[in-house]
C-alpha cells in the first residue's frame, strides 16, 4: 500500500541532480568498466560484509570498527582520513566543485551488547550472524562503491564524502550523523545518501519517533497492614491499560507500543515505583504530536485515578521523561534525489521499492538537506536478532545500484 502510494505521487520530471541522462550515465565507458569491476569483486565485497560483522560494535562502542574504516579508507586513497569528535570515521574523495559534497553514510553501530558471539556462518548464498545485513552490508558496499570509482578512474562533480558513523541504533539516536550535519561537516552537505537497507528499498520518509521511561512512584507499604494506599504498578496497570486503547490512523501509518516494564519488590508490597517504556512512531508529525499529547493524558489519568480511588493522603507522583526523539522526515516525495535514483534503478532494470523508515537519513532531512536511504542488494531477514541473515543471491547488482546512485548524484565528470 506504502509502495502504491508513493510510486503515484512520482512525477516523471526532469532530474535537476545531473546533467547526463540515466542511459548516457550506464553507457558511458568508464560507468559500465566500474559496474563490470564492482561485479567482479562482489565475492570480496561479501568477504569485507563478513570481517565487518565479525568486529563487535555495540552502539557507543563503535571504536574498534572505526578503527578498521579508518584503516580501510587510507589503503584505498581518501584523502583527509580522520575520526571526529562523535567517534565517525570519514574520507574524502575531491571532486570539481567544492561548494558541493554528496555525503555517503553507513552506520558502524549494532544492536548487539557486548559479549555476543558475532561470527558469521557461512550455508551456500545465506550468511547467518548478528548485524550482517544491519549495517555490515552498507559498509562494506562502501568499500567496494570507492574501489570501482578509483579503478574506473571516475571523477565527479561533488566532492564525496565517505563515513562510518555512530549511534544510528536505538538510544544512539543517530547522534554520529547529528554531529555531522551540526558540528564536523555544517554547511557542506548538498546531499545525503545512506547505505543501510534490504534489496532495492528507497527509502524516501523518515519515521518519527518518541520514545519514553514513564515512572510512578510513592510510599509503598505493607500489602495488609497499609491496605488501601496508592500502588505505583496499580497506577502503571491502569496507564497501560488507557494506552492500549488509544486509536491511531492506520494511514498516515501511526503506532505505539509498551516495550517493557519494571518495578516492585515483593508479593506483599505495595510497590514503591513502577515504570515503563513506550515507542510512539509515525509518519506524520501531526499525527505524532496528536499520539505523544493523547500518551501524556493517559499517564495523568492514571495517576488521578488512583490517587483518587485510595484517598488515605500517601499520594503517588509520576516522572515522564524522554529517552529517544527522531525527526519525522520532511521531504517532497519528487525531490530531485529521489526521481535520480528512480531513474537509474530503471536503466538498470533494478525494480526500486520505495519505502518508510528510520535511518540515518532522518537527521539531515531535519535541516531540509535531501536525503535517502538505499537498499545495497541482497535479502535481510531477523534484523536486530542474533538470527539475523542475509542472502547473497545477485547481490552483486545492489552493489552496482549503489555505484550507479552515487555517481549520477554526484554528477560524473565524462
Ligand atoms: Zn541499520
Amino acid at each position: 500500500m506504502i509502495v502504491l502510494t508513493l510510486l503515484a505521487l512520482l512525477p516523471l520530471g526532469t532530474l535537476a541532480v545531473s546533467a547526463q541522462s540515466p542511459d548516457e550515465i550506464v553507457r558511458s565507458p568508464k560507468v559500465r568498466k566500474a559496474l563490470e569491476f564492482i561485479r567482479a569483486i562482489e565475492p570480496e565485497t561479501i568477504e569485507e560484509q563478513i570481517r565487518t560483522a565479525e568486529i563487535p560494535a555495540p552502539t557507543f562502542k563503535e571504536g574498534k570498527r572505526a578503527e578498521y574504516y579508518k584503516r580501510r579508507f587510507s589503503e584505498l586513497g581518501l584523502s583527509k582520513v580522520r575520526i571526529d569528535a562523535a567517534g565517525n570515521v570519514i574520507g574524502e574523495r575531491p571532486g570539481s566543485d567544492p561548494s558541493r559534497t554528496l555525503v555517503i553514510a553507513a552506520h558502524l553501530d549494532t544492536v548487539f551488547p557486548e559479549g555476543t558471539d558475532v561470527k558469521v556462518k557461512r550455508n551456500g548464498n545465506l550468511l547467518t550472524g548478528p548485524g550482517i545485513g544491519d549495517d555490515a552490508r552498507g559498509l562494506a558496499v562502501m568499500l567496494a562503491v570507492i574501489r570501482a570509482l578509483n579503478e574506473a578512474k571516475i571523477e565527479t562533480r561533488d566532492n564525496i564524502i565517505f563515513v562510518g558513523d555512530v549511534g544510528e541504533e536505538g538510544l544512539g539516536n543517530l547522534r554520529g550523523v547529528g554531529h555531522l550535519v551540526t558540528e564536523e561537516l555544517k554547511g557542506r552537505i548538498t546531499n545525503f545518501i545512506a547505505l543501510d537497507a534490504s534489496g532495492y528499498d528507497l527509502v524516501t520518509r523518515e519515521i518519527g519517533s518518541n520514545r519514553y521511561r514513564v515512572t510512578f512512584s510513592g510510599p509503598g507499604g505493607h500489602s495488609f497492614k497499609e491496605f488501601g494506599r496508592t500502588s505505583a504498578i496499580h497506577a502503571l496497570g491502569r496507564a497501560i491499560e488507557k494506552i492500549s486503547r488509544l486509536t491511531v490512523p492506520a494511514d498516515p501509518r501511526t503506532t505505539y507500543n509498551v516495550g517493557k516494564i519494571d518495578g516492585g519488590t515483593t508479593v506483599n508490597s505495595i510497590a514503591q515505583t513502577a515504570s515503563m517504556e513506550v515507542d510512539l512512531r509515525s509518519v506524520s508529525a501531526e499525527e505524532l504530536s496528536r499520539l505523544d499529547a493523547k500518551f501524556r493524558q493517559a499517564v495523568e489519568a492514571a495517576l488521578a485515578e488512583e490517587n483518587a480511588a485510595r484517598p488515605d493522603g500517601a499520594r503517588l507522583s509520576v516522572e515522564v521523561e524522554l529517552i529517544g526523539e527522531r525527526p519525522v522526515g520532511k521531504q517532497a516525495a519528487d525531490a530531485p534525489i529521489i526521481q535520480t535514483i528512480i531513474a537509474m534503478d530503471k536503466a538498470l532494470g533494478i525494480p526500486t521499492n520505495p519505502t518508510v523508515s528510520s535511518t540515518d537519513s532522518g537527521m539531515p532531512q531535519r535541516f531540509g538537506i535531501p536525503s535517502v536511504t538505499v537498499g545495497s542488494g541482497g535479502t535481510w531477514k531477523g534484523m536486530h536478532s542474533v538470527g539475523e541473515s542475509f542472502d547473497t543471491t545477485d547481490s552483486y547488482r545492489g552493489s552496482q545500484r549503489v555505484l550507479a546512485a552515487i555517481i549520477a548524484v554526484a554528477g560524473p565528470r565524462m
